[in-house]
């Protein structure tokens, strides 16, 4: 695409609000990234549906984006529309025990709305810093359950552009694992089936956890949490530690002191800096310990 298609495809898009070259390492928590091409803040289904349209007129890439909490964009950035899903999509309403939620919440958020509500089953969600529709495509967990415990269904856009309700048996929900990332699927909108509960039991849970996290994982400095999946019957922290990296630094990114699972920004590290630390922490631990690490982080462009 030269210069004058990209502006004649923001043009088509001018009804939504959208941003050119936006710079990304502002929308993920690890700090890093360069600029999106263009930068699409949805507040409807039918933005969603428009940009996508746009998106497969002009033949260019398009992605989801949420919190920008497990995401490590290049720092060349993204040649293509991000199709970002914040606060203007949000809404989150509560009818008994089930919660519907749009892909754009928060996680804390909703938890905080369901302890309100007294209703148990989010506790383990609410120190995650990532929106519905991100955690319900990674099916983020903590503390021993995972969003697919607690979802009935999640309405999508499909391949094609059609719009689905696909119940959570029909997810093919495993660890960090789901249908939507196996496919492509986009999440408009999640439904939940929580318990009724007490709402002070609900919120002392809550607190512990968040405190639990506290004390053990590097919460001040930028990262995009735990960097590496779990491998099977291994803690890849653990790995980490054993194989003498904690402190290991690649320019301003480091293998924390504090949890050597977490890769954190230590002050303007670039996306290839964590990408360099990333190979060395695997290389370093398969040549120790037999154990490829497999990154949990979605590195684009690295
Ligand atoms: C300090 C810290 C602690 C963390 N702790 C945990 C933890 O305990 N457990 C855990 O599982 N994770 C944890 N994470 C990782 C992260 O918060 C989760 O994976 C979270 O669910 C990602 O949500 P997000 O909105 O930030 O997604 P993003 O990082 O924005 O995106 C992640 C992936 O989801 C896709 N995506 C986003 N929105 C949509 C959508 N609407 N439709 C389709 N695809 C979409 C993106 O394209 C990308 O592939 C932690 C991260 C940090 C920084």
């Amino acid at each position: 695409m030269n210069e004058s298609q990209w502006n004649r495809l923001a043009r088509t898009l001018s009804g939504l609000q959208v941003r050119e070259n936006e710079p990304l390492r502002q929308h993920t928590t690890i700090k890093v990234g360069g600029p999106a091409r263009l930068f699409v803040d949805v507040a409807s289904q039918q933005d969603v549906l428009d940009t996508l349209a746009t998106a497969r007129l002009f033949d260019v890439p398009c992605m989801a984006l949420g919190n920008g909490s497990n995401m490590l964009f290049s720092d060349a950035g993204y040649q293509g529309l991000i199709l970002h899903f914040g606060n203007r999509f949000a809404a989150i309403t509560v009818e008994g025990t089930r919660v519907r939620a749009q892909s754009g919440a928060m996680l804390s958020r909703l938890s905080s709305i369901a302890s309100g509500a007294d209703l148990a089953g989010l506790e383990f969600a609410g120190g995650i810093p990532g929106t519905v529709g991100g955690a319900a495509l990674m099916n983020a967990g903590a503390f021993g359950s995972s969003l697919c415990d607690v979802i009935t269904w999640v309405r999508c856009v499909m391949p094609d552009g059609s719009i689905q309700k696909i119940p959570v048996k029909e997810m093919d929900y495993g660890y960090r694992h789901s249908r939507a990332m196996a496919e492509g699927l986009l999440i408009l909108e999640v439904e939940f089936q929580l318990r009724e509960g007490d709402g002070e039991e609900i919120r002392t849970l809550m607190m512990d956890y968040v405190a639990r996290r506290k004390a053990s994982q590097p919460l001040s400095y930028p990262s995009a949490g735990s960097f590496f999946k779990r491998p099977e019957g291994h803690f890849a922290g653990a790995l980490i530690e054993a194989a003498g990296l904690k402190g290991t630094s690649v320019g301003g990114a480091q293998v924390s002191e504090k949890h050597a699972g977490f890769l954190i920004n230590t002050g303007g590290a670039t996306a290839q800096d964590f990408v360099t630390l990333s190979r060395h922490v695997q290389d370093t631990v398969e040549q120790q310990f037999c154990v490829m690490l497999e990154p949990e982080v979605r590195i684009l462009g690295g």
